[in-house]
């Protein structure tokens, strides 16, 4: 039996695990740190309360569970031999491998600035997504009660950084909650005087779209009241505000906000830079590790390194981008070489399909970049809403899960709600500094 040994459940992974799940000759072990695997382009959704922490994830346990020959081990990989052939787990191991797949994906990079992270919550798992969350519904909450104008300012105005995709969605929807979800709910406050700010240091949103889908994009945010700030960089974050900067120069200005959201930087995560160490693999700024035309470490033709954790090839001018279709197709990729592999048969080189991606900002609308359909590729408004919600609705693990979210948006675009607007964890109520209004 061949020993393949998956380190890491998200999209590379899981695919590589369904796929081999079926060949009998393969003897599978799947390890991730967390027991679920998350559609993290819906992470946002339950950051603003759209759709419940449960519809977006499952346990790579049951996922996996008709697979006889897949065992799901919940556990942190933290070392590698690769003479030996062994993962090593904090609470222990070794797993034992003739082939391994690392697929640990990529965490939050702050450029080096990681006391940012206290202040400006970043948006990579479940456990982030309630946290932004709860940032947001509390800094509603907390301007309610607070009757200083200044520090209610403070808490109605966000600030989300970087103008990526995620921030774009993110922004979109915090919009959406201003505008509309919240509209009713409060009696001291007015939600829609909320002040949304995306800032973005290139000199548009949207950079890995064509520029036409990044003006839409610009627009259809101003629409829901959130101003965008391109050109700017971050210089300084604190609890109570960001200090910005033209990157072509100038004065740097200070916005006072109770609220920062991170979707700036990625780097790969700490497993990647492990296995870089062990391997003797070159890796980018990122940390990320460059592997062959087959997706293995040169000269470690039994490791492969898929999605976020790797710079894989496409373009010569540009690798494989950090998208979900990115750890899909290799996690399929490294499972077809092992297979042709046993079979005895060559395997061609790894070849990306760029199927195109998608936004949504806001309520009913998004942009869409789609290269294989053409200038039908290209739309905005309802048409790339639409699309958003097929192509995120067939793509979630799990039938109950597509079907759950379906109602779930249908209903919450039908009556305008937000139904998962929980506020957990703790503190259980904001600091007020003034909650009456003098007397
Ligand atoms: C908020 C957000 C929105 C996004 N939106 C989109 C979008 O709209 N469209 C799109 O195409 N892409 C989107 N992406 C990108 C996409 O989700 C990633 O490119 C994709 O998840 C990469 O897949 P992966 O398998 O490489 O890594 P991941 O899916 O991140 O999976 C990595 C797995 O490894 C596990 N792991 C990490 N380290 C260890 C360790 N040491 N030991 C054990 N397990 C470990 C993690 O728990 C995780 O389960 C988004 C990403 C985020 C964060």
């Amino acid at each position: 039996m061949q020993r393949v040994a998956i380190i890491g459940g998200g999209f590379g992974g899981l695919y590589a695990a369904r796929r081999l799940g079926r060949d009998a000759r393969v003897d599978l072990t799947l390890v991730d740190r967390r027991n679920h695997h998350v559609f993290q382009p819906l992470l946002y959704q339950v950051a603003t309360g759209a759709v419940a922490p449960g519809d977006i994830a499952q346990p790579l346990r049951s996922i996996l569970r008709r697979n006889r020959n897949t065992t799901v081990l919940l556990g942190e990989a933290i070392g590698l031999d690769p003479e030996r052939r062994e993962v090593a787990l904090s609470d222990g191991g070794p797993i034992a491998y003739d082939t391994l797949i690392v697929a640990t994906g990529a965490r939050h990079s702050y450029f080096g600035h990681d006391k940012w992270r206290e202040f400006a919550a970043g948006l990579k798992s479940i456990d982030d997504a309630t946290q932004i969350r709860r940032r947001i519904l509390i800094a509603f909450e907390a301007a309610e009660r607070e009757h200083v104008a200044k520090r209610r300012a403070e808490w109605m105005t966000f600030v989300v950084v970087g103008g990526g995709p995620t921030g774009v969605e993110l922004a979109g929807a915090l919009g959406e909650i201003a505008n509309d979800t919240l509209k009713r709910d409060f009696r001291s406050i007015n939600p829609p005087d909320a002040r949304i700010i995306l800032v973005e240091a290139m000199d548009r949103v949207l950079p890995g779209y064509p520029e036409g889908r990044s003006r839409s994009a610009k627009r259809q945010l101003e629409r829901l009241g959130a101003a965008v700030r391109t050109g700017t960089k971050v210089t300084k974050i604190s609890g109570s505000q960001v200090t910005v900067e033209p990157t072509a120069g100038g004065p740097p200005e200070r916005i006072p906000t109770r609220t920062i959201l991170w979707a700036a930087g990625v780097q790969a995560s700490s497993f990647a830079r492990i296995v870089a160490a062990a391997t003797g693999a070159e890796t980018d700024r990122a940390g990320r590790i460059k592997v062959g035309p087959d997706l293995t470490i040169p000269g470690h033709p039994e490791i492969f390194v898929i999605g976020d954790a790797a710079v894989q090839p496409w373009k010569p001018d540009k690798p494989v981008p950090g998208v979900a279709q990115g750890g899909i197709q290799a996690g399929r990729y490294a499972a077809d070489a092992i297979v042709a592999r046993l079979n005895g048969e060559p395997q061609e080189p790894f070849r990306f399909r760029d199927l195109g991606d998608v936004a949504v900002i806001g309520r009913l609308s998004g942009v869409t970049s789609i290269p294989w359909l053409g200038p039908f590729g290209r739309t905005g408004g309802f048409i790339a809403w639409l699309l958003w919600l097929g192509i995120h609705i067939v793509n979630l693990a799990g039938f109950s899960n597509r079907l759950i979210v379906l109602i779930r948006w249908a209903w919450s675009f039908v009556t305008h709600g937000r139904g998962s607007r929980l506020i957990t964890g703790e503190p259980l109520v904001p600091e007020i500094q003034e909650p009456e209004p003098p007397a």
